[in-house]
């Protein structure tokens, strides 16, 4: 058993080996070892040898799922290794097999995943003879499957927008690639043959059918003639093969290939998602832009909401039909009820489609097929004629097919095996309702078997009976014994009866008693028969899946829109950017009732397009900032938003860079990556971009930051008419006297005020420049001695005005220490201080080169002490 184990953990080297030994699947050696410690489990020892001991630990099976999930966010690899054949009939050792691998990015089982959670993989290839690199990305739970090809800067980009927690590369990756993964957890590399082309395109022939790039929907223009395979599909075809790999199944839900960026989706990454908020992060339970938005009733608009809210839209068209959904909902909020009833706690389909694809689908999911199917007229009928009606949803007249035979065919209590039986009611398939009917004859004619016998043999008291050792018997006293036909067979004698079966009985027997073992076979085959024939399905059930997605967001939105008196957001095409009374969606939900201060916020010619934003700390500032980043993000997902009105100029990507004290992240906060992000922004952004900076430059000295935000702002606003709609908050005072310079540039402040000599925050934003001196007023208000303060306001003044000097301010300066002058004495002799005087007095513009060359040897002489 243990060279079993052996043979299966050579050919998976780097991965932990779960070893299925009756209800619990056991870790051996070193992979007991990191598994307990992973896991917190108890290490023990299982002999081995001679006298020799080898580490074990293991996990009951049922409960192995949270196991696998809590190895996988580890980083580990597992391969599960189940018996494949039942003990009870093996000879000798009983077979086992690989069944799963299982890794960060390839984890399907059910309970190993958070309902809100999609892990996904990315494999790279390339370059080619372009130096394009081939990208492929890939949801297996979803089988949404996407392929890409670009430039190796673009790579670093698509794999933020898009991220992956398992990225999939030759074992000869080029060097780029590597370096490109280098700060990934999760890198996997994999025999590099299977990034040949040729083995590639097997392996897309084998699944889609063929391995013709235009037919599976890869776009060439861009790629190179001469390779046969572009590199995109290279990607494809070698992520393709890992995931059959790794889950050892046909994989029939991943259906078809599309181009990873629908180009019109606004660039949102990872600092920016954390910056605003936008979804949770592990371990934070700060309420965040999901938490208030979302209010779906099924998992799957759970996760369609996530994905809308980190990949906006940029074309005006499909978010303005997005909002026509939402709008129509607000207004009938009859049917909003009504949907709410009709779609709340659906089955999860979309999984269901991935693991019935996987082919990991048992008895209980069909029950939730049906549930869901049941739903779908209701659905229909509720939205026929609103705009939340696709034209290629799917037809009820196709559903209903499936709902009838479901609900005609299954059982209410299924088991979760599908080996059992018990699965399928009467009346589903003829086969196994005359099985049943010729076991309820044997079983009839049995109960009728005491009275027959009785009276053709004359012992009245004769006795048909059943024991679990000798099944069904004739129990006959011993003073009868006489007249028992010949042909029965003595089967066992009691001290005052014996007990007989006749070959009738026997037959009889062998019906009732193998039915259940043969209903159950036939019922494995009339299961696996459904399944073949849902498989063949997966087009229509996840397009119904899609589509419940999209109704339930929807609704989710609209019941948002509604609760917290949202506003639907006017789209154009342009660089405006108007909104009346932004709120920050978060934080009016937290402040106490009518807390929230709401503000304006115009970007035109008139009111700038950078608008450098000052105001003391905690005055506000990064609220607003966030605010209107989020306004524009859910106006592009296609939210209503949460202000009196807005008039939104589509952005196409939105930036955010938060200073070393607003992030909250800390250790990631050094000044090189602030300036890194801040490098690429200036390189990312367009005249359509928003960009919003917090405190920029606050990572270094405060020249060093000053002349860093000064140098980014006059960047950003040198060209007016192509100025990204910047908000720039800064505690730099400085920076408010660029907006005399700059036509883009414009001062907006946050206004405080001063009541009983304490300040007072109004989060009111203002144009003009907030009041320098800020530090100062709070000082004297917290009572610090007026001569103090007097001195501190004459200090900044003289340092604005360039006037500081540090040498002539108040007080004596301090006498030199006596032994500090003996040392300058020491250091100079009077002659060569003399010499050095000397020097100071010349004025070499006035003098001819002959004699500051005279000059110049005479001191030189003084100093070394060879005098004149
Ligand atoms: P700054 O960035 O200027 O230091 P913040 O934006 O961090 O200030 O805001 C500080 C606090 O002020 C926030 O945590 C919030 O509680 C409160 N606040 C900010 N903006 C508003 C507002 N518009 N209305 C009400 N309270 C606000
Ligand atoms: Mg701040």
């Amino acid at each position: 058993m243990l060279r079993q184990h052996a043979e299966i953990k050579a050919r998976y080297p780097g991965h932990l080996v779960f070893f299925r030994m009756g209800d619990f699947y056991e870790m051996f050696g070193d992979d007991a070892v990191e598994g307990a410690r992973i896991l917190g489990i108890t290490l023990t020892k299982r002999p081995h040898g001679k006298n020799g001991a080898i580490p074990l630990a293991g996990v009951p099976h049922h409960q192995a799922e949270r196991y696998l999930a809590r190895l996988v966010a580890a980083g580990q690899r597992v391969v599960v290794c189940e018996q494949t054949e039942d003990p009870r009939h093996a000879t000798g050792l009983v077979k086992r097999d690989v069944t799963e691998i299982i890794t960060p990015g390839t984890v399907m089982t059910p309970g190993a995943l958070e309902e809100t959670q999609t892990p996904a993989i990315a494999a790279v290839a390339g370059p080619d003879a372009n130096g394009q690199f081939g990208l492929a990305w890939a949801e297996p739970t979803s089988g949404r499957f996407a392929v890409e090809h670009c430039a190796p800067e673009e790579l670093v980009e698509l794999l933020s927008s898009h991220p992956a927690s398992e990225i999939l590369i030759a074992a000869d990756a080029d060097s780029r690639i590597g370096s490109l993964t280098a700060d990934r957890s999760g890198v996997t590399r994999w025999p590099e043959w299977h990034f040949e082309p040729d083995e590639a395109a097997r392996t897309l022939k084998s699944h889609f059918g063929t391995d013709d790039p235009n037919a599976l929907g890869l776009d060439l223009a861009e790629s190179p003639r001469h390779t046969r395979l572009p590199v995109g599909a290279v990607a494809a075809g070698a992520l393709l093969g890992y995931l059959k790999e790794t889950k050892r199944a046909p994989l029939s839900h991943i259906t078809s290939m599309r181009p990873l960026v629908g180009r019109a989706v606004v660039a949102i990454d990872p600092q920016t998602a954390v910056n605003l908020d936008i979804i949770g992060r592990p371990h934070s339970n700060r309420p965040t832009l999901c938490d208030v938005l979302d209010r779906c009733r099924t998992a799957m608009g759970r996760r369609l909401l996530r994905e809308r809210l980190t990949h906006p839209l940029t074309d005006r068209e499909a978010i303005e039909r997005r909002l026509d959904e939402v709008t129509h909902l607000v207004h009938d909020r009859g049917t909003l009820a009504k949907l709410s009833e009709a779609t709340k706690g659906i089955f999860d389909l979309e999984r269901f489609v991935g693991r019935l694809g996987s082919e990991r689908i048992g008895p209980r999911d069909l029950l939730g097929l049906r549930d869901a199917l049941s739903r779908w007229p209701t659905i229909v009928t509720l939205i026929g004629p609103t705009p939340l009606a696709y034209r290629d949803d799917p037809a009820v007249t196709e559903t209903e097919r499936w709902h009838q035979e479901l609900a005609r065919g299954l059982k209410d209590d299924p088991p979760l095996a599908t080996t059992q039986g018990g699965i399928f009611r009467r009346g589903y398939s003829d086969e196994l309702d005359s099985l049943y009917a010729d076991a309820a004859e044997a079983r009839a004619w049995i109960a009728d078997l005491q009275s027959k016998l009785r009276s053709e043999t004359g012992i009245p008291s004769l006795k048909v009976g059943y024991n679990k050792v000798f099944d069904y018997y004739i129990e006959v006293p011993m003073t009868h014994a006489e007249k028992v036909p010949a042909d029965w067979i003595r089967k066992q004698t009691l001290v005052s009866a014996e007990r007989f079966v006749t070959a009738e009985l026997k037959e009889k027997e062998e019906i009732v008693l193998r039915t259940d073992e043969r209903a159950a076979e036939l019922e494995t085959r009339l299961f696996l028969e459904l399944r073949t024939r849902l498989v063949a399905e997966i087009a229509l059930l996840s397009a119904l899946a899609r589509t419940l997605a999209r109704i339930d967001v929807t609704a989710s939105l609209a019941r948002a829109a509604l609760s917290r008196g949202y506003s639907r957001p006017t789209l154009t095409n342009d660089r405006q950017l108007t909104i009346r009374k932004g709120r920050h969606p978060v934080l009016e939900t937290i402040n106490p009732a009518g807390g929230f201060v709401p503000n304006d916020t115009v970007f035109s010619t008139d009111d700038g397009f950078l608008h450098i934003l000052t105001g003391p700390n905690m005055a506000g500032k990064s609220t607003y900032l966030r605010q209107v980043g989020l306004i524009v993000l859910l106006a592009q997902i296609g939210s209503f938003v949460p202000a009196e009105a807005a008039t939104i100029g589509l952005v196409d990507r939105i930036f955010t860079r938060v200073g070393a004290d607003d992030d909250l992240s800390h250790n990631r906060s050094t000044f090189m990556v602030e300036m890194a992000e801040t490098a690429r922004i200036l390189a990312g952004a367009t005249a359509a971009s928003l960009i919003l900076f917090d405190e920029v430059g606050r990572g270094t000295s405060t020249y060093d930051g000053v002349a860093i935000a000064w140098a980014i702002a006059e960047h950003l606003a040198g060209d007016a008419a192509h100025c990204p709609r910047t908000l720039f908050a800064t505690h730099y005072h400085e920076l408010t006297s660029l907006a005399d310079r700059f036509a883009a540039i414009c001062n907006y402040q946050l206004a405080t005020k001063e009541k009983d000599g304490r300040v007072v925050f109004l989060f009111r934003v203002r144009p003009g420049a907030c009041d320098d001196s800020f530090g100062i007023h709070v000082a004297r208000m917290a009572g610090v001695p007026p001569p103090v303060v007097a001195r501190a306001h004459e200090i900044l003044s003289a340092l604005e005005s360039g006037t500081f000097d540090p040498l002539r301010g108040r007080g004596a300066p301090r006498p030199k220490p006596a032994t500090a002058s003996a040392g300058q004495a020491n250091l100079f002799s009077d002659d060569q201080r003399a010499a050095v005087d000397a020097l100071a007095q010349l004025h070499p513009e006035a003098m001819t080169p002959m004699e500051a060359l005279n000059k110049l040897d005479e001191l030189t002489r003084r100093l070394r002490g060879t005098a004149v």
